[in-house]
């Protein structure tokens, strides 16, 4: 039974802090970024260390607590956070270190990406992340991690190298390409369903300034631009990265005053090739229809990572929806178009981010990762500060996606989906969801983690 003894004991056993409700910090602690989770957990352990994550597992199992494991807390869903049960927050535990000399990037498992570019970026380097920086690289990790270096570098799974690792039953272990092997191929891309993985060991790029930023042109231009771009990024070279986006210009700088609160669409390119070849290839790019407005340019790749993050602050409501899509259609960019131009809130948005290129290269089987043999993982977001609008917001991205899911490849990018069901969870793995679920029995058969996309252990 839980009782104020047995959190005193937990207490003790903690160098990090333990935080219950009736506590000052209590209400920010158990904040995620998008505001529409209210969860109240009934203790939060702010892990200073691997200790400290072993002792909550061990207490969360002892006391039969649910268990939710908090990284960036940026989840959609919000698995980071549960209702009456433990939260393993991992945020303290956020060192990088760079070995310049070998490449590597050893990452603490609360660590953001904001915090591994700043370490990478002194030495010339970066690892494949997403487009956020407030991101945190436990979930987008986990999960399989698309961003600008898609194209170039592969998912950031794929420049996983090891984990270390607390598992359901309080071991650590560590997991890489020859020890504990089974595990290794399950945390690429199979989230938080194995254990609690304290740190990453990523394999590092030399990357430091990329031609690369936004090119918007007007809504009337979408189809066009479209049927255009789906060609561009099936040829394109794999040091060319461009996602495209339908959004709502932001009033303010650097965008000029003619353009503030346009609906438009774009690509954001991120080009790493050598920079004297960068103006050559998009020679053609800028050919082919004059932008209404082109920020692409040399950018130090840190300024890359976090360019959107100032528009997406936390604390937002967020409704998201998503597929993979192996083809675009001529009817299906008619109702992209259609949907797109009917963006309700300033900061709502569609991305298409392309996952061919270096990510296509690995088998479907080769991580749990089961769509490499898609083209975009696509994702439609509805967003606004206001919780008035919260409503209008998911109507939008649910019509939108009512509209296209026919048109796609059956499953999403699990990053992508809020609570969906097993069903979805299934499509989503493929092929590859059984043998994760024998591996989920091997190593958490009671499910003890099931707060996140849940792969319900084999029987
Ligand atoms: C604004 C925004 C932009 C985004 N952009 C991208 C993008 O460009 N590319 C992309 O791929 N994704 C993107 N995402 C999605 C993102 O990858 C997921 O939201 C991801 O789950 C976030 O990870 P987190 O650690 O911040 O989240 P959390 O909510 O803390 O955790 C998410 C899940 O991962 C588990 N988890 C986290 N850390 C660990 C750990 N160390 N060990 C075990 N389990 C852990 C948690 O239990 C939970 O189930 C974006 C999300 C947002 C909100």
């Amino acid at each position: 039974m839980l009782n104020e003894t047995a959190i005193a004991a937990l207490k003790f056993e903690l160098r990090g802090e333990l935080i219950e409700p009736g506590n000052a910090k209590y209400d920010a602690a158990r904040k995620v970024y998008n505001a529409m989770i209210d969860r109240k957990p009934r203790l939060i352990v702010r892990c200073a260390d691997v200790a400290d994550v072993i002792a909550a597992v061990k207490f969360s199992r002892q006391h039969k607590l649910p268990l939710s494991v908090r990284g960036g807390g940026h989840n959609a869903a919000g698995s980071g956070v549960c209702d009456d049960g433990l939260v393993i927050d991992l945020s303290p535990i956020n060192y990088v270190r760079v070995d310049p000399k070998k490449r590597t990037v050893l990452v603490g498992g609360g660590a953001l990406w904001g915090d591994v570019d700043h370490a990478t970026h002194a030495f010339d380097l970066a690892v494949p992340a997403g487009i956020i920086s407030t991101t945190g690289v436990g979930g987008l990790t986990l999960g399989g991690g698309i961003g600008h270096l898609t194209r170039q570098c592969g998912l950031t799974v794929d420049n996983l190298l090891a984990v270390d690792m607390v598992l359901a039953d309080g071991r650590f272990v560590t997991a890489n390409a020859k020890e504990n092997s089974d595990l290794f191929w399950a945390v690429r891309g199979g989230g938080g369903n194995y254990g609690i993985v304290t740190s990453f060991l990523f394999k590092a790029h030399p990357i430091l300034t990329n031609y690369a930023g936004p090119m918007l042109w007007p809504m009337e231009d979408a189809t066009e631009i479209l049927r255009w771009y789906r060609g561009v990024i099936a040829k394109a070279p794999n040091a060319l990265n461009g996602f495209f986006a339908f959004l709502t210009v932001p009033p303010g700088p650097p965008f000029p005053e003619h353009l503030h609160n346009k609906k438009m669409c774009g690509i954001v390119w991120c080009y790493t090739g050598p920079l004297k070849h960068a103006e050559q290839v998009f020679k053609p790019i800028r050919k082919f229809k004059a932008p209404a407005l082109d920020l692409v340019g040399p950018i130090p790749h840190p300024a890359m990572q976090s360019m959107f993050d100032a528009l997406y602050p936390p604390g937002h409501q967020w409704y998201w929806k998503a597929d993979f899509i192996r083809q675009l259609s001529d009817e299906a960019i008619a109702l992209h178009v259609k949907h797109g131009a009917m963006l309700p809130t300033m900061q709502s948005t569609m991305h298409l981010y392309p996952i061919n290129g270096k990510a296509r290269s690995v088998k479907n089987s080769a991580t749990p990762w089961s769509y490499r043999d898609a083209t975009w993982a696509g994702v439609i977001v509805g967003v606004d500060p206001n919780p008035a609008n919260k409503e209008k917001i998911s109507r939008w991205a649910r019509d939108y996606w009512d509209a296209l899911h026919p048109y796609s490849a059956g499953g999403a990018y699990v990053n992508f989906m809020m609570d969906e069901g097993e069903d979805r969870v299934r499509a989503t793995y493929g092929k590859n969801y059984n043998r994760l679920a024998k591996i989920k029995k091997r190593y958490d058969p009671t499910n003890l983690f099931r707060v996140n996309q849940n792969i319900v252990p084999a029987k």
